[in-house]
């Protein structure tokens, strides 16, 4: 099968018997439902740009186990430069969408779990990367999404797998068969879960001896007998089932997505197998799928980045400000940021090097260095956004008073006449078009694209102090005094 179209990729679903429940009911046309619907949109925009002549060498490749034309979100990087495309990419959709788009999770845990297996194997005699390459071969040829399944609900943080009160809270192995295993467990927040075909379920920490039945890594698709995804709800998510509410929504066309997976007694046939048992590596999948996903943050939230700033721009530009220099200055430093973080993924990404698998891995210290400054530079962007463009993008009247008949004025006006002459600003703009970048703004500040924009910004992709502890073990303080030692002739 050729690369999906958007719109195969929209139908496909419905194809599926995935599990929602949200508002804690079933929904059974999960694909239409007005909350979830625009994070389907932007996962569709994968799978639209890499059918964009304009894109097509950005988001689609040639893939290094069939020779075929891939999507970019299925392929395993073979190069710095497949890195530093892969980056590229992330920064397009996040502009096209100013939204998560979800699908790159699946492709960092393909890059982890590539090089992970091929090592297990040497170390082990087991073919898990004969199983994952037939499975990412599969996934190639039928242009799926795959969600990258890996923060376990951890319990007690002070406690391993093996020692809490309740085995669930890590996914783990309840039985093992001939054919297979039975799985059970959960994952929490997962990103583009209910939207993807199938999952890759991988540990959350490093584990040890005692934690065998939870180091465990497989696939299954999504609608597989026994899980099921309950909705994560996001700010002002209902303003989604108003009726023609488009501009209060703020961003009407795409958004992300976040739901928890449970897994009840899931059967996984031993060919969908990566890991069972060998516990010593959960924590090698853990470390680069985490990295990828790091340096992913130096390319998707750079694109939201530039979307937020232009936004800023146009609402100074509405109120008449924008030649003001506080103004400029402050799209200078909001640029500055943003740029900083590309510059992270693009170092992180052109520092790659060769796993023995042979597919391409990131910069550790510096792939952490730019997720580390992703928990801090939204926040500061997101900041001057908000000084821009004034307190109204919270206090605006809703959509139906700048629509309603009813007479409030003296002279006859309509409230909607009311609020179309005290929203004006600038002249030759209309009310309407302050009233979307306003409610855009709010949107992406601390509406639902918050979620993306500045909590996943905080915590995606691990939270700051996952980073820290990364930037202390590949920080080389030893080597660097070292070189102090050198110069200041301390022997
Ligand atoms: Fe992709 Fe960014 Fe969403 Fe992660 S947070 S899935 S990198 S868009
Ligand atoms: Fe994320």
């Amino acid at each position: 099968m050729a690369l999906m179209t958007a719109n195969e990729y929209v139908e496909s679903l419905r194809k599926l018997n995935t599990r929602v429940y949200m508002f804690g009911e079933k929904i059974d046309n999960w694909v239409d439902h007005p909350m979830i619907r625009p994070s389907i949109n932007c996962v569709a925009m994968t799978y639209a740009l890499a059918q964009d002549p304009q894109y097509a060498e950005l988001m689609t490749v040639k893939s290094s186990l069939t020779g075929k034309t891939v999507n970019r979100f299925t392929h395993l990087h073979q190069s710095t430069e497949d890195l530093i495309n892969k980056v590229k990419m992330q920064r397009l959709l996040g502009q096209k969408t100013a939204s998560c788009f979800q699908r790159c999770v699946g492709m960092d845990a393909f890059n982890a779990v590539y090089s992970s297996t091929y090592e297990i194997d040497e170390k082990h005699g087991t073919h898990y990367h004969e199983n994952f390459k037939k499975f990412l071969t599969f996934v190639q040829d039928n242009d799926l999404t795959v969600d990258g399944a890996m923060t376990d609900p951890k319990g007690d943080r002070s406690k391993a797998p093996s020692q809490q009160a309740d085995p669930d809270m890590y996914v783990h192995v309840v039985e093992r068969r001939e054919d297979g295993i039975v799985v059970s467990g959960a994952k929490c927040h997962q990103t583009g879960s209910i939207n993807s075909h199938w999952h890759i379920f991988m540990p959350t920490i490093a584990m040890g001896e005692a934690d065998r039945d939870w180091a465990v890594s497989f696939a299954c698709p999504t609608d597989a007998e026994g899980m099921y995804m309950i909705y994560g709800r996001q700010s002002c998510d209902t303003r989604k089932l108003e009726e023609n509410a488009d501009i209060d929504v703020g961003n009407a066309k795409f958004g992300g997505q976040e739901a928890l997976v449970v897994l009840d007694h899931v059967f996984i046939p031993n060919e969908y197998i990566f890991l069972n048992g060998e516990y010593e590596f959960a924590g090698m999948i853990v470390e680069r799928f985490a990295g990828y996903h790091r340096q992913s943050y130096g390319g998707c939230k750079v694109g939201v980045g530039d979307v937020v700033i232009g936004a800023a721009a146009l609402a100074a530009e509405y109120n008449g400000v924008e030649k003001a220099s506080a103004v400029k200055d402050k799209l200078i430093e909001m640029t500055h940021l943003n740029e900083t973080l590309y510059c992270c993924g693009i170092a992180c990404s052109s520092q790659g090097f060769k796993t023995k698998a042979g597919n391409y891995q990131i910069d550790l210290l510096l792939a952490n260095v730019c997720k580390q400054n992703v928990t801090r530079f939204p926040y500061e962007i997101v900041r001057l956004a908000e000084d821009i463009a004034g307190g109204l993008m919270v206090t605006m009247p809703s959509q139906k008073d700048f629509d309603s008949d009813t007479v409030v004025g003296r002279n006859g006006e309509t409230i909607g006449e009311i609020c179309n002459k005290f929203f004006a600003a600038r002249e030759g703009v209309s009310t309407e078009d302050r009233q979307r970048i306003m409610r855009f703004l709010e949107n992406m500040c601390l509406g639902a694209a918050a979620v993306g924009y500045r909590t996943e910004s905080m915590h995606g992709a691990g939270s700051p102090q996952a980073q820290r502890i990364m930037i202390a073990r590949q920080g080389n303080i030893q080597g660097k005094k070292q070189f102090a030692k050198d110069i200041a002739g301390i022997q």
